[in-house]
């Protein structure tokens, strides 16, 4: 990691804050909209945000 942020755990390589994997620019992130994204990055939050599609679907 090639910043510093508050919310970042550097025992666990997690975000405090969203209790979960560190993203930076992901969704709740306190960079969200502040900061342009690599491909890198941007791929990563694709990821999750298929990955929370595909876990939460209900069928009507
Ligand atoms: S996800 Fe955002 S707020 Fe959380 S540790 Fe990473 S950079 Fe900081």
């Amino acid at each position: 990691m090639s910043f510093s942020c508050k919310n970042y755990d550097y025992n666990d390589d997690k975000c405090l804050m969203l209790k979960q994997e560190c993203i930076p620019g992901r969704p709740g992130c306190v960079l969200e909209g502040r900061i342009a994204l690599s491909e890198t990055l941007i791929e990563r939050i694709k990821e999750l945000e298929h990955k929370k599609g595909s876990g939460s679907q209900k069928k009507k």
